[in-house]
């Protein structure tokens, strides 16, 4: 097990999907639940103490070279004794970004819609940050993926929270008449306060491109709910 101030690796045994072969891999076995001082950015990701966190959730076979999310392949965490597991190893923030790029290459070949490819593209980028890297390059194919993706008028996709963070890429990139437009599309409800958009709106157009972190009030309207019981 290794212990992070925000989350817990643990070991696991997954079969890989292409080739039915076994191997060791890291799972997350638990993080701790956001407060009022968790980094929390406008895009609405959370910022992990390391890349560990996001690389955790790929999983990449050694054998064949198959990658894709953790969770469809098949996990044998509770089915093999403890001796065939290895202890959680902690691997590069460079190698951590490797595995995101086999992953999106492999979703590509499998034709993997664009919606699925724009959410590894945007780990892709948070595990970036996570790791203290910037990484322009994982933003542009985000974007690129989720604006195929919405274009796409059969896709069944929650299009106002996605246009929403669409309208953040597009902000970050400086490309403010594009932020505007999205966050226009952008549907305020469950998921997303009308003050979250209206903000975001003010932001984009004063010009500002910058790494935002969320407000405390909007951290806890949207993270805390146990603060709303109080
Ligand atoms: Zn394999």
């Amino acid at each position: 097990m290794l212990t992070f101030p925000d989350f817990t690796l643990i070991s696991a045994k997954a079969e890989c999907p292409a080739c039915s072969k076994n191997f060791n891999t890291s799972l997350v076995s638990g993080s701790s639940p956001a407060t009022a001082d968790t980094r929390i950015e406008t895009d609405l990701h959370r910022v992990y103490s390391c890349s560990a966190f996001r690389a955790a959730a790929i999983g990449l076979c050694m054998e064949c070279g198959y990658s894709w999310w953790l969770k469809s392949f098949v996990l044998k965490t509770f089915f093999c004794p403890d001796q065939e597991l290895q202890a959680p190893t902690l691997s590069s923030s460079s190698e951590d970004m490797r595995r995101f790029a086999t992953a999106y290459l492999c979703g590509k070949q499998h034709k993997a819609n664009h919606l699925e490819l724009a959410l590894v593209a945007m780990n892709a980028e948070w595990c970036a940050q996570d790791a203290g890297m910037e990484d322009q390059r994982w933003l542009n194919i985000a974007r690129e993926e989720l604006t195929k993706a919405l274009r796409n008028p059969s896709a069944r996709i929650d299009r106002g929270f996605y246009h929403y963070l669409l309208g953040e890429m597009c902000r970050r990139q400086d490309d403010f008449k594009g932020a505007l437009a999205n966050f226009d599309k952008a549907r305020a409800g469950a998921r997303l306060p009308e003050e979250l958009i209206l903000r975001q709106r003010v932001q984009a157009r004063s010009g500002d491109a910058s790494k935002t972190l969320l407000p405390v009030y909007l951290i806890e309207s949207l993270f805390c709910p146990a603060y709303l019981q109080v």
